[in-house]
Formats: structure tokens, C-alpha cells, sequence
């Protein structure tokens, strides 16, 4: 199919290592997967990206290619190899172990012999942002499939299996075709047992021998404290039913927390504001804090204070275990905008003693200055 060089198809150089071919081709599958990938010539890509790791992830068949250079590998390999996309001619058998690991979450993978493990699940939840700071249970509800109760998930009404009479339990058949090349031997997934190499003795009338039955269960998921936007839980074995023998997906639940009215999280710290007058924050004062979990405190504010400084009220951010958070709380002094007489008298009275105390020079008595002349 691709007549392109297979490293210039995975965009590497030739001196790249397993660990460097792995990845670039997890990061081209993942771009150009047609399940994904809505682009035009996005399957031929697809195609040619698998062909090209087929053969560079190969100890063997690398150091061929390296020996022989593309042309002549291509065309020496035509009808040795088996065309797993048919009618394409590229000749490779196009593995897609690697992969599965990526797009489990979307279903894709490709089935390969013998019992596999479930699917696993992913799930999304929303939590506010006090669950997230002092940890939280939740139940949930997931549809999952489980093992056949009635055949023990064998699919088999008698709890046996036999090896598959088709492919001899290998779960791979076979198949000579013949092409404009010659005869060559085609393998596929064996299509009586579905590549698992065995069948029911007499299949399971419950699950029609699949072996799983599709179920919803509650389950009590505790969200630890300190959780944070985008993370991942993860509960063993509530994913899919795997085949017979095999062990069960995993459920993930991805955990989104809701931004708060009043608090916001930085890191392990909350922060919260609050606002005081010019007096308040000149001769000091005490609020009531409402802390997240709506407990209230008396936090001092300490003559003086200057606009923004965040005081701190240690322990009340994060409930990490052993080393909480702290909650910090910023002041904001807010000038009054409507003043009744008497307030302006007395503002009028600062601004002269202010104006008396501090000489020429300062910065208020040159701002209160101007701003008098104006009036
Ligand atoms: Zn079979
Ligand atoms: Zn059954």
C-alpha cells in the first residue's frame, strides 16, 4: 500500500530504539485510529502506520528490512506474509497487541487466541469541591457484565468445554487463498469458537453460551480526600466479564470537581475572600468565617492590614491524611461609595488630621490634597 520508507511513515530516524518506535507508533495509532480519526485517507494512514510497526517491531523482520531496504522487502515478503486487509496487496499481518492498552476505554483492540480478560469500563462522576477536600462515599450504579451464573461463565450447560474441533484449540484457522502471486495461507480468527480454542459441551441456554450475563450493581465507591480534576479511580475487576478463565476488566471512575461559590483550590490550600472597610482594616477587627464544611471561626484581622494580604487559618484546606491544607483568606478593603453625613464629617476629619500629621510631601496628604482642591 504505502510506498513510503516504514521510519519515514512512523517519522523516525533509522538509528531509533524499541522504546522510541513504540511510541511513535502509540502516538500516530492514536491520532489516525478510524474509530477516532475523522479525516480523509485516515484508515490508509492507519493502515500504513500498522504495516510499518508490523515489521520494525520485529527483531527479525527489522533486520531484514534494514538489510534489504524497502523495495525489495516489500516485494520479497508479497505472498509470504499474509494480507490481513485484503485486496490491499501490503502483505503484512498486522498485529495489534500493542494497542489495545490505549483504546481500551474505546472497545477497539483486536481479539487475539486464547481466554481474554474483560474490558474495561470508564466512568465519569461529578463531586463538589467539599467532597473533594474531606473525602466522600458515593454509590454508584454500573452496568457491567458479569460471569453466567448458571454456567459458572463456562457458557457451557455442563461446565465443560471442548477444544474446538475447527482450529484445535489454537483459536487461529488457516485459509490458503490464492492470488495473483500464487497460493498463500491466510490466518484468521477461528470463526466456531471465536479465537478462543474452545467450545460449550452444550451451550448455556442463559447466556447462550457466552458465558455473560449483563447486569447493574451499585457499588460504594469511597473518594479519598485530596482528589483532584481528572483523576482516576480505580475499583479491580467491576469492568467487563472476561472470557471464560480470565480475569475481569477494571472499572475506572474519572473524578470532575465543581467549582465552588466561595473557595477556590490551590493545591492543597483553599482560598476564600473577604471584604472589610478602610476603618476595619485600620484599627483591626474579628469576622466569622464560614469554613467550607460550615463550621464557623473567629479570624482576627490585625490592625493595619494591607489590601490582598491572605491570612492564614492553618488545617482547614485539604484533609490530606497527615499534612491538611491550610485555608487562606484574603481581605479586601473596599472604600464605602455612599457615606451618611455623619460618616463624611468624620472622613472629612481624618483627611484634615491626616492632612496635619503626616506634613507635605506623603503620598496621602498629596492625593487627599488634590482631591480637596478639586471640590
Ligand atoms: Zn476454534
Ligand atoms: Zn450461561
Amino acid at each position: 500500500m504505502s510506498a513510503d520508507d516504514y521510519y519515514d511513515t512512523l517519522g523516525i530516524p533509522r538509528s531509533a530504539d524499541d522504546k522510541e518506535i513504540k511510541k511513535a507508533y502509540r502516538n500516530l495509532a492514536r491520532k489516525y485510529h478510524p474509530d477516532v480519526c475523522k479525516e480523509k485517507g485516515a484508515e490508509e494512514k492507519f493502515k500504513g502506520i500498522n504495516e510499518a510497526y508490523s515489521v520494525l517491531s520485529d527483531e527479525q523482520k527489522k533486520a531484514q528490512y534494514d538489510n534489504m531496504g524497502h523495495e525489495t522487502f516489500t516485494n520479497a515478503s508479497k505472498g509470504s506474509y499474509t494480507g490481513g486487509y485484503g485486496g490491499g496487496g501490503g502483505g503484512f499481518n498486522t498485529d495489534f497487541s500493542g494497542f489495545g492498552d490505549i483504546f481500551d476505554f474505546f472497545g477497539g483492540g483486536q481479539r487475539r487466541s486464547g481466554p481474554q480478560p474483560g474490558a474495561d469500563l470508564l466512568m465519569r462522576i461529578q463531586i463538589r469541591l467539599e467532597n473533594a477536600v474531606s473525602g466522600v462515599d458515593r454509590d454508584i450504579e454500573v452496568m457491567h457484565t458479569e460471569p453466567c451464573s448458571a454456567c459458572n461463565g463456562s457458557g457451557s450447560e455442563t461446565k465443560r468445554l471442548n477444544t474446538c474441533p475447527r482450529c484445535g484449540g489454537s483459536g487461529q484457522m488457516r485459509q490458503a487463498a490464492r492470488s495473483s502471486f500464487g497460493q498463500f495461507v491466510r490466518m484468521m480468527t477461528c470463526d466456531q469458537c471465536g479465537g478462543k480454542g474452545k467450545i460449550p459441551e452444550k451451550t448455556c441456554k442463559v447466556c447462550r453460551g457466552s458465558g455473560h450475563s449483563r447486569i447493574k450493581r451499585k457499588v460504594s465507591v469511597h473518594i479519598p480526600a485530596g482528589i483532584d480534576n481528572g483523576m482516576r479511580l480505580r475499583l479491580e475487576g467491576y469492568g467487563e466479564a472476561g472470557d471464560f478463565g480470565a480475569p475481569n476488566g477494571d472499572l475506572f471512575i474519572e473524578v470532575y470537581v465543581q467549582s465552588h461559590e466561595q473557595f477556590i483550590r490551590v493545591g492543597d490550600n483553599l482560598e476564600t475572600t473577604i471584604e472589610i472597610s478602610p476603618a476595619q482594616a485600620t484599627l483591626g477587627t474579628s469576622i466569622d468565617i464560614e469554613t467550607i464544611d460550615k463550621r464557623h471561626l473567629d479570624l482576627r484581622v490585625p490592625p493595619g492590614i494591607q489590601y490582598n494580604t491572605a491570612l492564614k487559618i492553618g488545617g482547614e484546606g485539604v484533609k490530606r491524611r497527615g499534612n491538611p491544607g491550610d485555608l487562606l483568606v484574603r481581605v479586601k478593603i473596599v472604600t464605602p461609595r455612599f457615606l451618611s453625613n455623619e460618616q463624611k464629617e468624620l472622613y472629612a476629619k481624618l483627611a484634615e488630621l491626616e492632612g496635619k500629621s503626616s506634613g507635605a510631601g506623603g503620598f496621602f496628604s498629596g492625593f487627599m490634597g488634590k482631591k480637596k482642591g478639586k471640590k
